[in-house]
């Protein structure tokens, strides 16, 4: 996506882009592997130089207030973050740490869920071996 697009996605969550914020989103859009804000803050940092970590969190922060970002917060105290913000379940490797996504219908928890609950927030975490960790014997 071009920095044009990333303007466009953001003024539509009410968020106004500036160039901080708009390397923030590239980042989560390319880096699908569900960073911290200190990972973030630390590859960024070098190309901008008026970044700081309190700019990378207030970024976050704003971003999954107005859903354009989510919060994910499979370890406590750790927080990630997310630009997929449709239903979508995580699957933690506990050998190498790799968080990927996975496909999750919002309509097939539904139906697990109490008679007359309706689901508004759904974390799904699941932790096992990922298919690279299989392979190498784990
Ligand atoms: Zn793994
Ligand atoms: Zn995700």
């Amino acid at each position: 996506m071009t920095t044009k697009e990333y303007t466009k996605i953001l003024r539509e969550h009410g968020i106004r882009p500036s160039v901080q914020r708009i390397a923030v989103y590239d980042y989560l859009w390319k880096h699908r592997t569900h960073p911290t804000a200190e990972e973030i803050f630390t590859a960024l940092a070098p190309s901008i130089a008026t970044l700081s970590r309190t700019t990378i969190y207030n970024t976050l922060r704003l971003f999954t207030e107005k859903g354009a970002a989510q919060m994910i917060t499979i370890e406590e105290k750790e927080m990630r973050f997310d630009v997929l913000t449709e239903i979508h379940g995580h699957f933690k490797c506990s050998h190498c740490g790799s968080i990927r996504d996975f496909t999750l219908g919002g309509d097939s928890i539904q139906k697990y869920l109490p008679e007359n609950a309706r689901g508004e927030a759904f974390q799904v975490y699941v932790h096992g071996t990922c298919a690279d960790c299989a392979a190498k014997g784990k």
